[in-house]
């Protein structure tokens, strides 16, 4: 509980220095954690990949290289959907990862990550942070041996590449799209057919007409894949993915194994890396944007009717999937007493603000 309430009042660079300070005069302190963290991306992969390697840079600095933490990509030590398993198991100390794939473990898993028409990016943050998230995620998590910690943000990704222009509701039926989670749950209801790809794979398969469709992030990261080469239209906004929290995962053994300073390390390191991977994703999102914007394609908004019938069919599904488990109608019960609960602040205050910009 101290170290929650310690958690909840940092912010300044007062406490980063102090903790500095704190792990230099410990320093001599002779046990040394030597910690794998296995991750869901390629090395390096800009935001994603990136994101993971800040996380583990934070952990080796603030410790004073008390923790030693060393990164593997993608299939450099299991593949990438492993991560949850290998970490519960203690094959890893850490993971970096995204709860959306563990919904074979739990449908309550997906409520971590994003929901379609749920809550952006700061607004997750306020629900796990200080709405009860974070503790309802360790409950669903404690079985699996796992501690979670956000450590990462998108921020709202886009809609994605299409090759044909979407005007109706019509037009979703029989499209194959690459569209994963609960977004694809939601197309498949509308008619259309969604396709799960790994990431190095959407491009041919968008190219060569395997798919008509494709989502994958943002402009940062859609570039990088050169999506812009394989369809001409790129819609938005991101309805399936408004706002995804990347998850750390720490195996809960090696986790209290650790002196009680080491732990806080661990847990304010995640908290600045999920702030920065937000950052860095906004940054390099406009950039990208610009870039994207002098290429022959058309960036054009969802007609309003298509986004209705989307956002009816995720609030259905949502209400089904909340009766797979106990665990899972006690989070979205959470997830969307707070949601509902924030929308109208949000209403007159960024979107107001943002309406008028
Ligand atoms: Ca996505």
């Amino acid at each position: 509980m101290k170290r929650r309430k310690f958690l909840k009042s940092i912010g300044g660079s007062l406490t980063v220095s102090s903790l500095l300070i704190s792990s230099a005069n410990s320093a001599t302190q002779k046990n040394q954690y030597k910690w794998k963290m296995v991750t869901s991306w390629p090395k390096n992969f800009p935001g994603l990949g990136v994101g993971a390697e800040n996380l583990a840079n934070l952990i080796n600095k603030l410790s004073n290289n008390r923790i030693k933490v060393k990164v593997f990509g993608a299939n450099e030590l299991i593949p990438p959907l492993e991560v949850f398993d290998f970490v519960s198991n203690g094959g890893a100390e850490l993971g970096h990862s995204g709860a959306y794939y563990w919904k074979g473990k739990s449908a309550a898993c997906q409520f971590f990550s994003s929901v379609p028409f749920g809550m952006n990016s700061q607004e997750m943050n306020a629900w796990l942070y200080y709405g009860g998230g974070i503790e309802l995620w360790e409950k669903l998590y404690n079985r699996f041996n796992l501690i979670p910690r956000p450590a990462g943000n998108t921020g709202v990704q886009m809609g994605g590449w299409f090759n044909k222009q979407i005007n109706s509701v019509n037009d979703l039926k029989g499209l194959k799209m690459r569209i994963p989670g609960l977004g694809g749950e939601v197309l498949s209801r509308a008619g259309g057919v969604p396709v799960t790809l790994a990431g190095s794979e959407i491009f041919t398969a968008l190219q060569t007409g395997v798919i008509d469709a494709t989502e994958w992030v943002g402009p940062y990261n859609d570039r990088a894949f050169g999506l812009h080469k394989a369809a001409k239209y790129y819609y938005y906004p991101g309805w399936h993915e408004p706002g995804p929290t990347i998850e750390c995962i720490i195996n809960k053994k090696a986790y209290n194994l650790l002196p009680e300073d080491l732990q806080l390390i661990v847990d304010v390191a995640c908290k600045a890396a999920n702030i920065d991977m937000l950052s860095d994703y906004t940054a390099k999102n406009n950039l990208a944007l610009q870039f994207l914007k002098s290429k022959k394609i058309e960036i054009l908004k969802f007609p309003d009717e298509v986004l209705l019938k989307l956002k009816n069919l995720s609030k259905e599904i949502l209400v089904e999937i909340s009766k797979s488990d106990a665990i899972t109608q006690e989070v979205y019960n959470s997830y969307s007493k707070f949601s509902s609960a924030v929308s109208p602040w949000t209403k007159i205050s960024d979107k107001a603000y943002l309406d008028i910009r």
